[in-house]
């Protein structure tokens, strides 16, 4: 049409898809990715759900441990690699806890939810490692503190009829992307959980648990000093490491406390019902998978 310009654009290098317009804003990116995940049950003086909750009174004090935390493990990997460039997931909640003004300032921050891989948002962008630091237990664990999978909502998951929680979970998930996970911290029994799946892999335990709500702990401060050590020690040696995955596709079950929760889950295509509440699906990869049980979580929390 006469008086009509076509608008041309060009795909200059800094705009073209899949550059990330700020990485190096603070590294080199000559040294290793890492992914940190944290979490925030796992944390050396954590051991109540009043500690955790952003709407309770001793959440704020919880939250500065946390980030403390995720500083010790940014701390550790750069004093094994100096070049490194690291990503830190917020992943307790609602993904807004670590305070990004007090977090290491060579660290990037990936906070806010929903987003895609969740608790290893990151991952995607060609991460070597990834590291879980204040994780907890698996749900119905004896002794391991705030010990759940997910949700409170949730009895149980298995994975080719093996039970994982978040470690298991979240370990054969950065597995399929071919990243090992190199370091696990958070109670004693987190750390025997991951050391099943990945026996020689670091675990820094900075809690011994004695219930759901009860620890014996060791000062935040000694945490930060063992989590430091503990996640130099495992950068230096991470080629040891390999990663940990299950074979495609992916068989999952997961197990609701209420069979309302599988009322409304069996609407998602492919979820089927196994028991009152049972559900049951078959995934092509790991992150359908992960991405299935997201969503099977999300539906068995929607109030009645
Ligand atoms: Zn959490």
């Amino acid at each position: 049409m006469p008086g009509t310009q076509r608008k041309s654009y060009s795909v200059t290098p800094e705009t073209a898809p899949g550059r990330d317009l700020i990485a190096g804003s603070s590294v080199t990116g000559m040294g290793i990715k890492a992914l940190v995940s944290v979490d925030m049950e796992g944390i050396a003086g954590v051991v109540h759900p009043a500690e955790i909750n952003p709407e309770r009174y001793e959440y704020d004090r919880c939250r500065r441990l946390m980030t403390g935390a995720a500083n010790a493990a940014v701390e550790g990997i750069i004093d094994a690699d100096p070049a490194a460039e690291v990503l830190v997931a917020d992943s307790h909640g609602p993904y807004r806890n670590i305070l990004p003004e007090d977090l290491d300032r060579r660290a990037r921050l990936v906070r806010g939810k929903p987003r895609q891989l969740g608790m290893l948002a990151g991952l995607q962008g060609g991460v070597e490692v990834a590291l879980f630091v204040g994780y907890h237990g698996r749900a119905g664990a004896g002794g391991a503190v705030l010990a759940h999978t997910i949700s409170d909502a949730v009895l149980d998951i298995r994975i080719h009829g093996r039970s994982h929680g978040e470690i298991g979970i979240n370990t054969l998930l950065a597995g399929s992307y071919g990243v090992p996970v190199v370091l696990v911290s958070g109670d004693d029994a987190a750390c025997e959980e991951f050391a099943d799946l990945a026996p020689g892999a670091v675990t820094v335990p900075v809690k011994r648990g004695l219930g759901q709500h009860a620890a014996d702990t060791l000062h935040p401060e000694e945490a930060r000093d063992r989590l430091r050590e503990g996640t130099a020690r495992a950068i230096r040696r991470r080629t040891g490491e390999p990663p940990v995955s299950v074979p495609q596709p992916v068989e999952v079950e997961v197990d609701l406390h209420q069979p309302r929760g599988a009322d409304l889950a069996v609407l998602i295509p492919g979820v089927s019902r196994k028991g009152g509440r049972t559900l049951t699906f078959t995934a092509q990869t790991m992150t359908a998978a992960y991405e299935v049980i997201q969503l099977i979580v999300l539906l068995a929390q929607t109030p009645s």
